[in-house]
């Protein structure tokens, strides 16, 4: 386990700020905070007080710099692009609050002012308001980045996934590395529309994006198939700012299996060169679809700790999409996080059989006790607009049939009641956190701490 690390806190010192800290906090943490508080915006490293029981305060909460802008709004419609009737960012459907006091709610929002809020794996463009339409709307490269909702997501980081193996535009099976670059290389021409959101390469990125009213998007991909049998394409995606790469989808490839196949062979000889190359570069390693033998093989082949993004416990919901006890267990141990999935009917429970923020939460406590609340976080795997539509229109295509493979009978809901989207997930997670007892340092750790821990190690240059 990994316990001695150092995370930058960033201050820049307001009054009132300081005040509402001082209402706040233990006596242990006035004293810290006072200290860093005179000293206005200089960058302060927190080694010297360890990971646990240190400061959680990243920065004053500064309002994003939301300025109404949407996506492409730089050409002209029907003449440079065809514009699609895209789902409302906000208030598509009924939003749900997890009940708390309004000491708690208080408490809930002092919380998201103050921690960094880091979503490990999210999907945050815009789906057409007729799920149906996202084969046109993927196939002509272009999907709309959802700023709207992000503005009010109090998320400070976002790990976005783009297209993945939905980019259709030249191939009905995905993951072409050319469509991948297009893909990427389309959102990055919109996001450099704006300031808001930017791309963020390393962890000093992650942090000024509170400070500064920003949210840092951190460009990922969930399988390294578009690799092919080139090593060398790792470095390309780095250097196209790709900074946490995925070993397999559902189906195999040169690297290893996907959660799919029905005999795992792990990590092939190429695989084992693939991550050793990631670890080389700074490349954060993300094994949330790969076969068990082949999460296996990638957590003890790499020298950093992993990822596994956007997940939940088997013994929990008997789905291949989860991982098993002992997976978790060896990640956490080698020092990695888990951030669990809110992705439709994936987190189910035994005693939650209709998917919502408490079968979600059911997985987090579970991952929590068996592997310490310093190694989960959550990946909600949201986007703006309708979710279990997307995976109708889908589901050949994804092979969600097959990786539910042995799982037991559930209660399809139209939504996840309480983290249907990126703008709600955070704010409902801290919520049921709170009115659920947890200390105010282990709700930072989940939130963002466990996964900047992870980012110093895995983004060394
Ligand atoms: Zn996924």
């Amino acid at each position: 386990m990994l316990h001695n690390f150092g995370i930058d806190v960033i201050l820049t010192a307001e009054i009132s700020h300081f005040v509402a800290m001082i209402r706040r906090k233990s006596l242990g943490l006035i004293v810290r905070s006072a200290v860093l508080a005179f000293h206005p915006r200089v960058a302060v490293h927190r080694d010297a007080y360890g990971c646990h029981g240190g400061i959680m305060t990243i920065g004053p909460n500064v309002p994003k710099r939301y300025t109404g802008y949407k996506s492409f709004q730089y050409l002209e419609p029907d003449v440079d692009y065809k514009p699609f009737q895209l789902a409302k960012e906000i208030g598509r459907v009924e939003p749900y609050l997890v009940p708390v006091s309004n000491e708690q709610e208080q408490e809930v929002q002092d919380i998201l002012a103050e921690s960094i809020v880091i979503s490990l794996h999210d999907h945050p463009f815009v789906v057409p308001e007729d799920p149906f339409q996202i084969f046109d709307y993927n196939r002509r490269g272009r999907q709309w980045t959802g700023y709207e909702g992000l503005s009010v997501s109090s998320l400070d980081v976002v790990f976005d996934n783009f297209m993945d193996g939905t980019a259709l535009i030249t191939s009905n099976a995905g993951w072409k590395w050319m469509d991948i670059i297009h893909d990427i290389g389309i959102r990055y021409s919109d996001i450099a529309h704006q300031d808001m959101v930017f791309r963020a390469e390393t962890v000093e990125d992650l942090l000024r994006a509170k400070r500064a009213g920003q949210i840092a998007l951190v460009p990922s991909l969930e399988a390294a198939t578009p690799i092919e049998n080139e090593l060398d394409r790792i470095d390309v995606l780095y250097g196209l700012g790709i900074r946490c790469l995925g070993i397999a989808y559902s189906e195999a490839n040169s690297l290893g299996s996907g959660l799919r196949e029905a005999r795992d062979g792990g990590l092939t000889e190429f695989g084992r060169q693939a991550v050793r190359r990631m670890n080389q570069l700074g490349m954060a390693i993300d094994v949330s679809h790969s076969g068990d033998q082949t999460a296996l093989d990638t957590i003890e082949v790499s020298e950093k700790p992993i990822f596994i993004t956007h997940v939940g416990a088997r013994a929990l919901w008997n789905s291949s999409r989860l991982k098993p006890d002992d997976v978790l267990k060896v990640c956490a141990e080698k020092g990695g996080v888990i951030g669990i999935e809110a992705a439709p009917h994936t987190t189910l429970t035994e005693r939650h059989r209709e998917h919502s923020i408490d079968a979600y939460m059911e997985h987090y406590e579970y991952i929590a006790n068996l592997v310490g609340v310093d190694h989960v976080a959550f990946g909600p795997d949201t986007m703006f607009g309708d979710h279990v539509g997307i995976h109708h229109a889908f589901a050949a295509h994804l092979s969600i049939a097959q990786s539910r493979k042995g799982a037991l009978q559930f209660n399809e809901v139209p939504y996840v009641k309480g983290i249907e989207n990126p703008a709600e997930a955070m704010p409902n997670a801290t919520r049921w956190l709170v009115s659920h007892g947890y200390s105010r340092e282990d709700i930072a750790k989940a939130l963002g701490l466990n996964i900047l821990r992870v980012l110093k190690e895995a983004w060394h240059r």
